[in-house]
């Protein structure tokens, strides 16, 4: 008889829908078999992606200066961080950056700017710059920089652009508790703008806010709904000064558990075991990859993460395959791609409270 790991497995994989109230057994049914879920939910990943990873690598092009009050973010009008501030990099810098992460075997470049959304001004040098890295670097490529209309969106498009990301972060109900200067329909409108204008959206969750169950569920069959190609899974890296500084609410066992929740409830979608990997799933991390079929290196917005040559060696160690193999002895980048520097009040990855 069908155990209920292997009925998890046949459900996801029908393409159903998969019950909210199994995915809430994953999430919190204290006599669930963590290996034997992680297996169940490789299963679903591996029929779909195989054994392959995709590395993404961000790229920080503009940090801080920002006018919104995202609880969680260094970044915010409202942190007390002490952040290294920095207008748009210049166009240059940006293009190598994407060069010598292509020659590292990265196989996405994902710029992020921080600020509400593109002025006018901006949204015309991201488009020059994407238009230099499609054609001179072949490289994928994602970019964030908050909200984002379809005129812009469009324009990004032309340019050569692959996604947009834009993280929903939390459900709808737990956004006003995370930040107030803009809403949960205004992050919906950003990925309806995408989506009209023929782009791959980008968009998942940041977990350990304080949410709730079924605020992560909420998220995940959100996301189902809006048929999200490439979902990104962050765990809150606390960031002494921010408004949203929690501990206490991930371990690396409830990391599982949501990954395998993401991965069940969007089958076919891209899941990126995302920030915070290094801190919260700590040794565990490796049996994030049986879930998720994609993870960041070198780092985050603000904080360092691991550096990509023993992240690759822990994917070969597994037995999973690099998308995108990297070219031996290329040299470490030189982008800098975090924005605090060592600084012990800051709590990053790879310091994480145990
Ligand atoms: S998450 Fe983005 S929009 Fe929010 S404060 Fe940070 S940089 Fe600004």
């Amino acid at each position: 008889m069908e155990n209920r790991y292997e009925r998890w497995t046949r459900i996801s994989l029908s393409g159903e829908l998969f019950p909210r109230g199994d995915a809430l057994e994953v999430l919190t049914d204290p006599t669930v078999d963590i290996l034997r879920l992680v297996a169940a939910a490789g299963d679903v990943r591996m029929a779909r992606f195989g054994r392959k990873v995709k590395v993404h690598q961000i790229n920080n092009i503009k940090n801080g200066l920002c006018p919104e009050d995202c609880g969680y973010c260094a970044q915010s009008k409202i942190a007390q961080a002490p952040l290294r501030k920095y207008a748009m990099k210049d166009e240059e810098a940006i293009v190598q950056e994407a060069r010598e992460a292509k020659e590292q075997g990265v196989y996405r470049y994902c710029m992020v700017a921080s600020g509400r959304g593109p002025t006018p001004h901006e949204a015309a040098k991201l488009a020059r710059i994407i238009r230099r890295i499609d054609q001179e670097v072949g490289i994928r490529t994602c970019l964030s920089a908050g909200l984002v209309d379809l005129e812009k969106a469009s324009l990004f498009k032309q340019a050569g652009l692959d996604r947009l990301n834009h993280n929903l972060n939390t459900s709808r109900r737990h956004t006003g508790n995370i930040v107030g200067t803009h809403t949960y329909q205004d992050r919906i409108a950003t990925l309806e703008a995408a989506s009209q204008a023929g782009l791959e959206s980008c968009s998942g969750m940041i977990t350990g806010m304080g949410e709730t169950d079924e605020d992560i569920l909420d998220v995940a069959y959100e996301l189902r709904s809006l048929d999200v190609p490439s979902i990104p899974v962050n765990f809150l890296i606390p960031i002494e000064g921010n408004p949203v500084y929690d501990f206490d609410q991930l371990s690396p066992l409830r990391c599982l558990r949501i990954l395998c929740a993401f991965r069940f409830v969007n089958p076919r979608a891209e899941i990126r075991v995302a920030a915070g990997r290094e801190g919260h799933l700590r040794q565990l991390q490796v049996l994030s990859l049986y879930p998720a079929n994609s993870l960041f290196v070198d780092g985050y917005l603000a904080t360092r993460g691991d550096p990509k040559q023993p992240v690759y060696r822990m994917i070969r160690d597994a037995g999973f395959e690099i998308e995108g193999e990297p070219l031996p002895g290329t040299p470490p980048t030189s982008a800098q791609n975090y924005a605090i520097d060592d600084n012990p009040s800051i709590l990053n990855p790879k310091t994480a409270r145990v």
